[in-house]
This record gives structure tokens, sequence and C-alpha cells, in this order.
């Protein structure tokens, strides 16, 4: 990953960024709101992942000049800030999103790919920038099949227990990795733990990305075995579904193994696994 340079495209972005938090903050004055309204879980659904892993090192690239670069590569249209993620997809064709969080890790990302490219079905990858960084192979792959990778920040912490400056660094790290080794920037976010707040979406929508949450759990990360997680899939099955699981944080071998049985199943009961569209607004 280059620290030392910020693409034109992301500083396009960030100058966005810094007017869309001046336009927040003076809202928030006006309303006399609080900044952190709390962490939510969406749908009810229990925070999900593993333990925040080593923390973020202070890096030094923010403070290069803005000058001196090239008009930006593209002008990017980004989505309006959100009070809530988004739960599922649109499902009128039958269609289900699967997720995988965390990754990505060889040991269970690279299986879970293979999978995917035999039924030749697109995922989406919320990876965590720390992990992409040291597999930047793993994410060429992703990309060339045709999958969607998104944002579950660098190094996965609770993000309502974050200032604004950290939880932005945070998002904006895994950006700049994710399009330096794809060349395309992530358009999806999801928070770790599934605990948003207003702050996440505002950043988010800065930096381009709209928030997906889930519809069914897994709950793979409590390591329950193959058949449970298939059970779980099986029972949440259902148009516009988004499905959560992990390739990363733990021993994921169960969210290997359940995926060759729950996809040709979802395949064979006329579901179409797909990846979502960008939402306008
Ligand atoms: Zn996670």
């Amino acid at each position: 990953m280059k620290d030392d340079q910020l693409t034109p495209g992301r500083r396009l972005v960030l100058r966005a960024a810094a007017a869309l938090g001046a336009a927040a903050a003076a809202g928030c004055t006006a309303t006399g709101g609080q900044d952190a309204p709390g962490p939510t879980a969406p749908s009810g659904a229990p925070a999900a992942g593993p333990p925040a892993r080593r923390a973020l090192k202070p890096s030094a690239y923010r403070l290069q000049p803005m000058a001196g670069y090239g008009p930006p590569r593209s002008a990017r249209v980004l989505p309006r800030v959100r009070k809530a993620p988004i739960l599922r997809v649109d499902g009128h064709d039958r269609s289900m999103v699967l997720t995988f969080d965390d990754g990505p890790d060889p040991r269970y990302t690279r299986p879970i790919l293979r999978t995917l490219r035999r039924y030749d079905v697109r995922a989406m990858f919320f990876v965590c920038g720390e992990m992409a960084a040291d597999n930047p192979d793993l994410l060429r792959e992703m990309a060339d099949d045709g999958h969607l990778i998104g944002n579950h920040t660098w190094s996965h912490p609770l993000l309502p227990k974050l200032k604004r400056s950290t939880m932005r660094e945070q998002m904006e790290r895994t950006c700049d990795v994710i399009e330096d080794v794809t060349g395309e920037p992530p358009a999806w976010f999801r928070a770790p733990y599934g605990a948003w707040n207003r702050n996440a979406f505002q950043l988010g929508a800065a930096l381009g990305m709209e928030p997906l949450a889930w519809t069914v759990d897994t709950l793979d990360w409590t390591e329950p075995g193959a058949r449970a997680i298939v059970r779980r899939v099986r029972a949440g099955a259902g148009p516009g579904v988004v499905v959560l699981s992990h390739d990363a944080g733990g021993d994921r071998s169960g969210s290997v193994d359940a995926l060759r049985t729950y996809l040709p199943e979802l395949l064979e009961s006329g579901y179409r696994v797909t990846v979502p569209g960008r939402y306008a607004t």
C-alpha cells in the first residue's frame, strides 16, 4: 500500500467530505442533537465478528500537500447520508446476496472463491484494510472474478467508541488499499459488529460508499459447524435477503464447508445469487 500518496479520485472525495462534514456539523448545532447516538444493531441481529485486532498505526500520508496533482480521474456522485444501513436488496427476481466479512484470509477466502467460481456466482467481501494489505493477491482475485469488495474498516474497531478523525482514518485507509490494489474504490461499507452511528453514515457517504448490513446472520463466527450454518441459510432464504458470513477472524472451516452445500441448494431452488448495483439516491 502506498502511504505516501493520495490518489486524485480520493482527493476529490475528501474535499467533498470536508464540505459534508461542515454541513453536518452545522446541522448538528442547529438541532442540538448528540454527535454519537450510539450503536444500533440491524434487525435485532447480535453484534457479529471477532474482537478488534491490533491498533491502527499512525500514518503521515494525510499530511501530504494537496497541490501538484492532475485533474481527478472521474467525478463521483456521492450517496446520500442514511440514518440506517440497508438490510436487504431488491429481490423481485428472487435474488440473494452472500457476504463474507473480516478477510481476506488465504485459509478460508481461497476455497470460498473456488466454490463461488465453480457455480459462477458473484458475492461481496467486506475486507479489513490490514488483512487486504497483507493479501493483495486475494483482493485481485476477488475483483477479477467480479465480486464486490466492500470496506470493513482497517482493524475492525467498535466505531461508536472512536472519535471522528480516527474513524475516518480507519475507513479512508481501507478505501485506499482497495483502490490501490484493484483500481476501483469500494462502493459499499459495513460497520464492524453492525455498530453504526451518525459519523459512520456521514463518513461512509463522503467516501462514496453505501452502508450495507444484513438480513440473515449465519452466526458462523460462533463456530457452530457447517450443518448449523446451512440450516440458518435455508431458514432465512428469501428474495432480497443478504446473508452474513465470515472468511476470517477465527476458524472459518464451517463457513467454507457450508457454502459448498447451501450455494447449490439456493441455485436449484431458483434463487439468483448476485451482488447489488449501486443505490442511487
Ligand atoms: Zn466484521
